[in-house]
């Protein structure tokens, strides 16, 4: 079924690319056959049609010719001879052996001989030898069987001539054709042959009429063919239209995918092109978009016309290149090894980049190396199932890794990617019933004070307890969800599910600490944001001030003035809002100056490595103390030894989050951790110095 989409292109393209003239030659044959049998089987009945009706006349007259001589006595001759001269008809006599007995006016007989099929009675036909006049020879040819035919045109001949030549004294009117001929009768018991001078006489007319049917027929053939071929030619242009407007890009005037990747699969599956490595790319003009919104589509429209040519131009032979779609171009190119090809892609990019004097553009480009099938002997084969679009998507893959980075590029596909593709799709697809069946796991993970090692507060983090992948940590899924847009859910799951288990804690009498809850950048875009938080809260009847809303500090890089406001609002509505990763960005301080937050979190990497002495702990210490001066509450992230904890206690700082107190852990876990009111079930006072972690679920 997947594959119905790729067959219907496949239909479409062989309708275009498909060579219809062959339809066509084939249709012009059968018809110009179809007509020449026609017209030759009715000339053939014609001719049939006047032999018989023009013949059976002079047969009848010679025929009593050579009865009258058959039945006279051997002696009377003379009378004879006289009596068939008055016939007016030339004739003469011959012994068996072909001495002539007696010969009456001119013996003009021919060479050409043949027969006459002649219908003598309803049910008999006659087979009567001919013999053509010496002065009419070739007006009738001979089939295969003998039976002679006459020809239409070489009797018109005839006819016209006839004025010129004296051959006919019978012929009284000029509207008859009369052509010459003698014809032969056994007599005196086969002892001898009485031959006798006849005529085929054709009415002019009908001779006309003949003539006229197979010129006709002849013209008709002619004007099918030429019907035929302009028709031929007319689809041959017809289809090149098509096909020029089907593989033409309209924004390009060039080539489009559809061009691309019919050609593409026939280049690839060349036996010859087995030879040579070959790679499917697919170049993006980064921020595209930008340049449109900045200047106009027309002009955006423009430049994509003007890297399509520069691409194009930068193709040698068996090269192919085309316009994808928006901002993407596909090309295919020739290699020899893959630091030629990098170099020659950096190429390109290098002139792409400077197409405008007045901007430099950015391009990224995906590589898709296409493999060298080779056989046992280790001979490059021709390459089978060649699958363009799946190999242009893997270069697609391959350019994605690139998004994140400003500068122009090249990345190669791998198979890891592939892998990385499906979990991001995975983790796309189920992203609601995630939701649905709760499969999205609160974990805590307290904050301590290091003077007093209380609990003061705790983060909540989150985990995927996903039947299908087993138990994931945030890493695996949050970006991949941040990403796409749907962070929003996630947060507002978490802040719900937060201020529930706060509020059962405290119907349960527990001494229940600010759980922080960490909102992501891209849902800080939204104006309602400090609504929606205070109405999930109060929904669930938690008190405001037991919920802190962490900000990741790349989040305060967007528009400054709504990030205030978003800030000033949550503070009014009583919660407190705090800096997370402080220090793992670049503008922190400015960030600083500007956001009236409550707490800094001090960024984990600050306790990875020697922070002992060195530089590390003079950037800490002054940390501290800013915060303090702006009024600030400190919490350390990622503590994991006890000299980073005696450290930070001695520089003032408040909170500690880290495995040397406690790993984030399940809310059950979690709840034991914390202190009961009186009435409620007495529990010792937690207190934590350099105990071993609590072990975290296994997390992939
Ligand atoms: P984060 O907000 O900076 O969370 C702190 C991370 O550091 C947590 O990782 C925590 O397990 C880890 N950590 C704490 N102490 C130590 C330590 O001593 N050593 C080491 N090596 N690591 C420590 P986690 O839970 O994997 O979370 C990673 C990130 O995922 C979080 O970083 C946060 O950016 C994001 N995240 C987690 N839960 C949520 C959530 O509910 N919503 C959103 N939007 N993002 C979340
Ligand atoms: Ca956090
Ligand atoms: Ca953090």
């Amino acid at each position: 079924m997947a594959n119905t989409p790729k067959r219907k292109k496949n239909k479409v393209l062989k309708i275009v690319t498909k060579n219809h003239i062959w339809v066509n030659i084939v249709l012009c044959l059968i018809i110009a056959f179809a007509t020449v049998v026609f017209v030759s089987l009715f000339t053939d009945a014609f001719s049939d049609y006047i032999l018989d009706t023009k013949f059976v006349d002079e047969y009848e007259k010679v025929e009593y010719m050579a009865k009258l001589y058959d039945l006279n006595a051997d002696n009377n001759s003379e009378n004879v001879y006289s009596l068939l001269s008055e016939e007016g008809r030339e004739y003469f006599i011959t012994d068996n052996l072909g001495n002539v007995i007696y010969q009456y006016g001119e013996n003009t007989m021919g060479k050409n001989s043949g027969y006459i099929q002649m219908p003598v009675s309803q049910t008999e036909v006659k087979k009567i030898k001919i013999y053509m006049d010496s002065k009419a020879d070739d007006l009738f040819v001979m089939d295969d069987e003998g039976n002679m035919k006459p020809q239409p045109l070489g009797l018109l001949g005839f006819a016209f001539d006839l004025s010129e030549q004296d051959i006919d004294k019978v012929n009284v009117n000029k509207t008859t054709i009369s052509v010459p001929m003698w014809m032969s009768f056994d007599v005196k018991g086969g002892k001898q042959v009485f031959y006798c001078k006849t005529f085929f006489r054709l009415s002019l007319s009908d001779g006309v009429f003949w003539i006229s049917f197979i010129l006709v027929g002849f013209a008709l053939v002619t004007c099918i063919i030429v019907l035929m071929l302009v028709n031929m030619i007319n689809t041959l242009v017809n289809q090149k239209r098509l096909s020029k407007v089907f593989f033409t890009d309209p924004i390009t005037r060039g080539h489009n995918w559809m061009w691309f990747s019919f050609r593409g699969e026939q280049l690839l599956k060349k036996r010859r092109s087995a030879k040579e490595s070959y790679a499917v790319l697919d170049l993006v003009f980064v921020k595209f978009r930008n340049y449109c919104v900045c200047h106009s589509v027309i002009e955006g429209e423009e430049m994509l016309y003007r890297v399509d040519r520069i691409v194009k131009d930068s193709l040698n032979k068996k090269e192919l290149s085309a316009h994808y779609s928006s901002a993407n171009f596909a090309l295919l190119l020739r290699f020899k090894d893959r630091e030629e090809l990098k170099a020659r892609i950096l190429e390109i990019i290098d002139k792409l980049e400077r197409i405008d004097k007045d901007h430099k553009f950015t391009f990224h480009v995906g590589v898709y190396v296409v493999e060298n099938r080779k056989n046992a002997k280790g001979k490059p084969v021709r390459r089978k199932n060649i699958d363009i679009e799946r190999e242009y998507n893997n270069a697609c893959t391959a350019r994605s890794t690139l998004e994140e980075c400003d500068d122009s590029g090249i990345a190669f596909f791998d198979e890891n990617l592939v892998e990385e593709q499906k979990w991001i799709d995975a983790v796309m697809e189920r992203r609601r019933s995630a939701i649905e069946n709760e499969e999205y796991i609160v974990y805590y993970q307290p904050k301590y004070d290091p003077k007093t090692n209380k609990l003061r507060g705790v983060e909540a983090l989150i985990r995927w307890n996903s039947p299908d992948f087993g138990f994931k940590g945030p890493g695996s899924f949050i970006p991949i969800l941040e990403k796409n847009g749907f962070i929003q859910d996630i947060d507002h799951y978490m802040i719900t599910h937060v201020a529930r288990d706060q509020k059962a804690w405290l119907d349960a009498g527990y001494e229940c600490v600010p759980a922080s809850v960490n909102v992501s950048r891209a849902h800080f875009i939204e104006d309602d944001l400090a609504e929606q938080i205070r109405d999930a809260v109060d929904a669930e009847g938690c008190p405001r001030n037991l919920l802190e809303i962490e900000l990741t500090e790349s989040a305060f890089f967007d528009d400054k003035k709504a990030m205030i406001d978003t800030i000033l609002k949550l503070k009014e509505y009583g919660f407190m809002v705090s800096m997370d990763d402080f220090g793992s960005g670049y503008s922190s301080l400015n960030s600083l100056k500007d956001m009236p937050l409550d707490i800094l979190k001090l960024d984990a990497e600050f306790f990875r490595g020697d922070t002992n002495g060195g530089r590390g702990e003079i950037v800490i210490t002054e940390a501290i103390a800013l915060a303090k001066s702006l009024n600030m509450l400190t919490v350390a992230e990622g503590v994991e030894f006890k000299e980073q904890v005696e450290f930070l206690a001695s520089k003032g700082c408040d909170m500690i989050q880290g495995y040397f107190f406690a790993k984030p852990m399940p809310k059950e876990e979690y709840a034991d951790k914390m202190n009961r009111k009186e009435g409620f079930e007495e529990k010792e006072e937690t207190t934590i110095s350099g105990e071993e972690p609590s072990e975290e679920k296994t997390v992939e």
